[in-house]
Parts: structure tokens; C-alpha cells; sequence
């Protein structure tokens, strides 16, 4: 997609519609396909570009994602000011809320990792009475911790999801989903923050 930088940090000029086709070509593309890598995408607000200042690890994988959404109105200033503004933001929540109706639509299967214990489930039931036939894979709160990460793995695997949302907050989740995208069994994988607790809230 075309993208401009701020303070080294990429943004993607995409808008949410833009996004989902994306998201939707991408899951397509996988089911038809095997051994394609799970990508990544990363919903970059201010935050994001003050911590990969400081942070080389998490410039990286947000420069690396296969897309970088303009998350927050700050992004979307800033490419602006640059002259190659975004077109809108493009929040994690939004995202997600927009990726249930696309999900039952198709039966894309949709794994809700992260949050504290109960919030994912609270959020499945919110999503699925809203959007009757959506197949949530899977839930589980866990941990970003890295002893946790084979039997997280295994649950994804167990749930054969195609999309997975992760919220252990930045850059957690971000560096979670990057150190094991190879190993991922989904066709996109993205960090989702706050999301659970605002739609389930
Ligand atoms: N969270 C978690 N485990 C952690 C840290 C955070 O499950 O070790 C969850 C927290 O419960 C919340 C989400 O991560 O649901 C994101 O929190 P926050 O709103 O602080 O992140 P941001 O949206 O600012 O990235």
C-alpha cells in the first residue's frame, strides 16, 4: 500500500473499508493456499512512534508488518503535516467490530487472545449476538510471557483460526505476535489493545 513515515515509523494510507479488503484478500488467499507466512498488522497510534524511538526492536516490526493502519487522529495529523495525509483513522476496536460482520459473512474463524480472564469470552458473546453465524475459534486471556508462548501456539493451532486478535497492549503484543509469526497457524495475526475491553465495556 502507499505509506509515508513519521520519525522513521511507517503508516500505511489506508482507510478502514481499504483495510478490511485487504484483511479479507489476505484470509482469502491463505485458505487457498498452504504455506503462506501469517502477516501482520500493526494500528500504529502516537504512542506507537514515541515508544520506537526508544525501542529499535519495535521499529522494526512495525516497519516489517505487512500493513501499518493510521491508528488515532494524532497518525492521521501527522501524515497530514507531511503531505501524505491518511485518508482516516483506523482504530484496533474498529477494526475489530468491522472484521465480525466480514468474518460471519465468510466463516472466517476468529481467535480473541489477550485481556484479563473472562473479557475475550465476554467479548465473543457481544460480537456473535450481534453478528449471528460469526465462528469465534477460540479465547483465552494468557500471558505475553514467553514460557506461556507453546501452549498459547497450541490452542491457536487446536482452534484452526484464521484471524487472530491479540491484547496484551503495546508494544507487547506487537513483539508477541512478530518473534512468533512464523509459527503462527492464521492467516493475519494483529495487536487489538484496548479493543476487547471497549466492546465488551
Ligand atoms: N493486557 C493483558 N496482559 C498484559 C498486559 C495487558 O492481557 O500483560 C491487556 C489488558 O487487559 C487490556 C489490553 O491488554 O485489555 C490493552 O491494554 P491497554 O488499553 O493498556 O493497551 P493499549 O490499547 O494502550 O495498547
Amino acid at each position: 500500500p502507499p505509506s509515508t513515515t513519521l520519525l522513521g515509523v511507517r503508516v500505511d494510507l489506508l482507510s478502514q473499508a481499504e483495510t478490511l479488503s485487504r484483511i479479507d484478500q489476505i484470509v482469502a488467499l491463505h485458505r487457498n493456499t498452504t504455506d503462506i507466512p501469517c502477516r501482520q498488522i500493526v494500528t500504529v497510534n502516537t504512542e506507537f512512534i514515541i515508544t520506537a524511538q526508544r525501542n529499535p526492536l519495535f521499529r522494526q516490526c512495525i516497519n516489517q508488518a505487512t500493513l501499518v493502519v493510521p491508528d488515532g487522529m494524532g497518525v492521521v495529523w501527522g501524515t497530514r503535516y507531511k503531505g501524505e495525509p491518511a485518508p482516516e483513522r483506523v482504530t484496533g476496536t474498529d477494526t475489530l467490530a468491522a472484521l465480525a460482520p466480514l468474518c460471519a459473512e465468510k466463516g472466517y474463524r476468529l481467535y480473541l487472545l489477550g485481556a484479563a480472564p473472562g473479557v475475550a469470552e465476554a467479548t465473543a458473546r457481544i460480537l456473535q449476538q450481534k453478528h449471528p453465524g460469526l465462528i469465534i475459534a477460540g479465547t483465552y486471556a494468557g500471558s505475553p510471557a514467553p514460557a506461556e508462548e507453546e501452549d498459547i501456539l497450541a490452542r491457536i493451532r487446536e482452534a484452526k483460526a484464521d484471524i487472530l486478535c491479540v491484547a496484551y497492549g503495546a508494544p507487547a503484543q506487537e513483539l508477541w505476535i512478530s518473534r512468533n509469526l512464523s509459527r503462527l497457524p492464521v492467516a493475519v495475526a494483529m495487536g487489538v489493545g484496548g479493543a476487547y475491553d471497549f466492546l465488551s465495556g
